[in-house]
């Protein structure tokens, strides 16, 4: 290659960066030094590093000695505190009433104030153009303060008008994923795998009543909803049966397995497992080594218990004044979802959540991929976003895992799947590349769960909110 060549390309190449650089606005420059660092890359704490985050990103991380912070660099210090990544909410809802005066508070702001950077919503409630995907673009571009989105479209629910078309025509929007739910007939299922198949699209939803566990796993569908969804498999009924309507499948189905729960309500729990055991062991298998994730969502079944049986001390949870009057109003009136649902068979709850907790933990002994998940948005309500994932992981440690594998299914696994999902792969951990999304918390995470509630400050994106800030969204 002749040498002036060689020095012309260089001479570009500079100017390129030049200019490059003169148009971009400078990234701001920040770092928490001496922190004890809770990578989750493995369970471990590290004493004294410093982590430097340039823009959105982390660029890098080492011996609080050894990282020579920039002149402009805003320090956090962080000596004696811990940072952790930011928390996913896997399976939420957004409302399109969220950035009304019905809420006390941005659920948005709820979120961040809890230390969840990153939400995925499983259906907008309410708007099911654009809205969803206009929010993510408000937050991305900083306009709007709030946790990363990512959402599906339209919930694919029952009586599809031309599936494959539904499926193109949200792959094509922007959506995330596609969803679908429990009244989808074996054809129009079959049209909505094939057509995502085709497209690469994610498909993460409920398991269609006639479709069953069997269907959803030779279709290759990526993902669960919930983990209460395979308690369907583990009743009898005819799933050739179909609805014209949505709440006559839901009550033929309920119903159908009341009846077939009903000797347990005198035996109790023990009498219950033992029963089914071969239909949960044959259930969890089936799961094992997919590589298929379900979204926890058990806090959906504590809160229902305490909707049920304990509506005053519901009322009372301090979270709860954030929650919006009518939905306050009708719980009082006794007309919400939940209590509707279960008008008469409130003895079912508790059995529902024994099996729901059973799954939980076979699904782990099977190393089933757990995705942290709370439901809140969702049309039971009573779900506080954002403090609601902190009940979340404990009931994950009541039922066996350690903190470190609670917090994983919110963070690692969350990263995870997302990577799978969008082809993204830059969460759920603090090193450099990863986007600056933290929680900076006064006590090990790894020791205790409930150290993360009330965090000494959120990062999301890089941008910093210290706990005086939090504390103005709400008042712990
Ligand atoms: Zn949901």
């Amino acid at each position: 290659m002749p040498p002036l060549w060689i020095a012309v390309t260089i001479f570009l190449c500079l100017c390129t960066a030049t200019d490059h650089q003169a148009n971009a606005e400078p990234e701001a420059v920040s770092a928490f030094t001496h922190v004890n660092l809770v990578p989750m890359t493995r369970e471990a704490v590290i004493p004294d590093q410093t982590v430097l985050i340039q823009g959105k990103n982390i660029v890098a991380v080492g011996p609080a000695n050894q990282i020579r912070l920039p002149d402009d660099t805003n320090v956090i210090p962080g000596a004696g505190a811990y940072l952790m990544p930011g928390i996913a909410d896997m399976h939420m809802h957004l409302r399109d009433d969220w950035l009304t005066d019905k809420w006390k508070q941005s659920p948005f702001k709820l979120f961040l104030a809890n230390g969840v950077t990153t939400i995925r919503c499983f259906g907008p409630i309410g708007r099911t153009d654009r809205y969803a995907l206009n929010l993510r673009e408000d937050i991305d571009q900083g306009r709007l303060t709030g946790p990363r989105i990512f959402t599906c479209g339209k919930i694919l629910y029952i009586h599809l008008n031309h599936p494959e078309h539904i499926v193109i025509q949200q792959k094509y929007q922007g959506f995330d994923f596609i969803k679908p739910y429990s009244y989808l007939s074996l054809e129009e299922f079959h049209q909505v795998m094939s057509t995502a198949k085709r497209l690469k699209i994610y498909v993460a939803g409920h398991i269609p009543f006639q479709v069953g566990l069997d269907g959803i796993l030779s279709e290759g569908m990526d993902e669960i909803a919930h983990i209460e969804e395979l308690l369907w498999e583990l009743v009898a009924f005819d799933r050739s049966r179909y609805f014209e309507n949505a709440n006559e499948w839901m009550q033929y189905v309920v119903q159908t397995s009341f009846q077939q729960l009903e000797p347990f309500l005198a035996s109790g729990a023990d009498d219950m497992e033992q029963r089914l055991e071969e239909r949960l062991s044959a259930t969890v298998e089936k799961l094992r080594g997919r590589g298929i994730p379900l979204c926890t969502t058990l806090v959906v079944d504590d809160v229902l218990i305490q909707k049920l049986f304990a509506p005053k001390s519901f009322l009372a949870k301090p979270e709860n004044r954030y929650l919006p009057g009518w939905y306050i109003d009708l719980f009082r009136e006794g007309k919400e979802k939940h209590q509707q649902q279960f008008k008469g068979g409130e003895a079912y709850a508790p059995l529902k959540y024994t099996l729901d907790k059973i799954l939980l933990t076979r699904l782990k002994q099977a190393g089933v991929t757990l995705l942290l998940a709370t439901d809140c948005g969702s049309g039971g309500l009573g779900i506080v976003p954002g403090f609601s994932i902190h009940d979340e992981l404990g009931i994950l440690v009541e039922n066996g895992f350690s903190p470190y594998e609670a917090i994983a299914c919110g963070t690692l696994n969350a990263a995870a799947v997302v990577h799978k999902m969008s082809g993204q792969n830059d969460f759920g951990t603090i090193e450099p590349g990863k986007r600056a999304d933290l929680i900076l918390v006064r006590k090990n995470p790894l020791e205790n769960v409930a150290h993360i509630r009330d965090p000494l400050g959120v990062m999301a994106a890089g941008r910093w909110y210290n706990q005086d800030e939090l504390h103005e969204w709400i008042d712990f």
